[in-house]
């Protein structure tokens, strides 16, 4: 019988308020490997209640007290993480590498915040020596998550681990796609201490359950991961409440390589910038800007190397995600572009790593976003040329750049339009903070500077 996972709500699987399941479909082929509750607004507002109840005693919990709990789920996910991170990886089609290192790294996740819960501290204020004032930083209550599917129990571990820490109860909508390890770590949470209530799942599609948590009166703070699209829909319903949003939007990243970089070191990272989990990562290095007068070898480069990084390929997670891939090849022959290496799906839903020349700034397939492992290599003549067309996007979630020149390397990326730039590398660990400039996004994850989106200030004046 196939396995089903009902809700996560006051610690406790339930069924859905509307007795109906939503299948879970193994990414290339129509193998339903489990099925999850189809969420209602009843259920959302079942869990918001329950996160409502909860949230007061976990506020008031003694700050070193809630990181303990955290702490006990980092180590109870490090015990599981290869039964979890092949539960990840049969739900997305990963390759085998990569679930295991995204349940490893949600486990850093709770094990950073854990660290922090006493640094939401405030300042004393000095108004003369007739007052006493200081701030306070204090937890909003009810965040509701909302992830996408391409990195689950990471992109749910990301936001839910700061918001925690800070004091918060939480409701979480995974992707309809990818709900399970978002469950298995909600039951997790419970199994290691994390009380009743605090953390809560509702599964479920966005207009049924994401919309109404969003909606929901008690909800007093989002934090969105996902699409554009989704994004800006969220956005207006937190307007219409006038409630603040976190908002990990999509992304088209420029890398740009120039002629005095350490050559080979820059043929692998970029490869791997944009090739990494089948090229399904918001901020993966999508439009590779050369210097002119290494391109062509950079380019006949990267295509013998390209081979080396099938490891980390595996099957597009949806059948959505496989015709919209397959579909930009297409774009991409009819807009001129030349696949150097790949430019066709291999077998299933597994496409080839594909590097287009002959390509400009202008093209679609360099402008939006076609979340596979899909480069546009357009060369540059000089550093001007170069920050010009990398900041000529509607996005600006990552950037990257490669130079032995340090004086360029900080020159440059002071000026690159994004909210991360990476200098002889590409990404980083989840302690720099993480988000967009322009439609890439509103606000932070990771870091420290996520925490403090999760809490607001008071200040609090005593006359003496
Ligand atoms: P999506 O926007 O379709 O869905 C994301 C989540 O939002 C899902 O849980 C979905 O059910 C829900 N949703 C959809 N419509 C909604 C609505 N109107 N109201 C409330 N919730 C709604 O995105 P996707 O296809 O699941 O994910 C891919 C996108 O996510 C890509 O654009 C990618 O760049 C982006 N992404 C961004 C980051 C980041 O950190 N910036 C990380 C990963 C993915």
């Amino acid at each position: 019988m196939t396995k089903r996972y009902g809700h996560w709500i006051n610690g406790e699987s339930l069924d859905p308020a509307r007795g109906s399941w939503l299948p879970s479909l193994e990414p290339g082929g129509d193998t339903v490997v489990y099925e999850i509750a189809d969420g209602s607004a009843a259920d959302v507002d079942a869990a918001v209640m329950a996160a409502s109840a909860a949230f007061p005693p976990w506020r008031d919990l003694k700050p070193i007290e809630r990181g303990r709990r955290l702490m006990a789920l980092a180590n109870a996910l490090r015990e599981r993480i290869d039964e979890l991170g092949d539960l990840e990886n049969r739900d997305g089609g990963k390759a085998p590498l990569m679930g295991p290192f995204e349940v490893a790294q949600s486990a850093d996740y709770f094990e950073f915040y854990a660290g922090l819960v006493n640094l939401e501290a405030g300042d004393v204020l000095d108004l003369g020596p007739g007052f006493h004032s200081y701030t306070k930083r204090e937890p909003f209550g009810v965040v509701g998550v909302i992830t996408p599917w391409n990195v689950p129990m990471n992109q749910a571990a990301r936001a839910c681990a700061p918001a925690l820490a800070a004091g918060n109860a939480v409701v979480l909508k995974p992707s309809e796609m990818t709900s399970a390890t978002s469950l298995e770590l909600a039951e997790l949470a419970t199994a290691v201490g994390i009380p009743n209530g605090v953390f809560n799942i509702v599964t479920g599609t966005g207009f049924d359950v994401g919309r109404p948590l969003v909606e929901h009166r008690m909800v007093r703070k989002v934090a969105f991961t996902g699409s554009v699209r989704a994004g800006r829909e969220v956005g207006r319903i937190a307007a219409e409440r006038i409630i603040p949003v976190t908002l990990e939007l999509g992304g088209k990243s420029a890398n740009l390589v120039f002629a005095d970089a350490d050559i080979p070191a820059a043929v692998m990272g970029s490869l791997r910038a944009f090739v990494l989990n089948t090229g399904q990562v918001c901020s993966n290095g999508t439009r590779l800007f050369v210097e002119s007068s290494i391109h062509d070898d950079f380019v006949d480069a990267m295509v013998e190397a390209a081979p080396d990084f099938d490891p980390l390929l595996g099957q597009l997670t949806t059948q959505a995600q496989f015709e919209k891939v397959d579909e930009y090849f297409r774009i991409a022959a009819d807009e001129g572009a030349v696949a150097a290496t790949g430019g066709r799906i291999a077998e299933g839903w597994k496409p080839e790593i594909t590097i287009y020349t002959g390509a400009t700034n202008e093209m679609r397939i360099a402008r939006e976003e076609i979340f596979g492992p899909v480069a546009t290599v357009i060369p540059f003549e000089d550093e001007e040329h170069a920050i010009a067309m990398a900041n000529d996007s509607d996005y600006g979630l990552a950037a990257g750049l490669w130079t032995r020149d340090i004086s360029r390397a900080h020159r440059v990326a002071a000026r690159l339009e994004a909210g991360q730039v990476f200098v002889n590398t590409w990404g980083t660990g989840i302690e720099t903070p993480f988000g967009g400039y322009k439609q890439s996004g509103i606000g932070r994850e990771k870091g420290i500077e996520a925490l403090h989106h999760y809490s607001q200030v008071k200040s609090i004046t005593v006359a003496l």
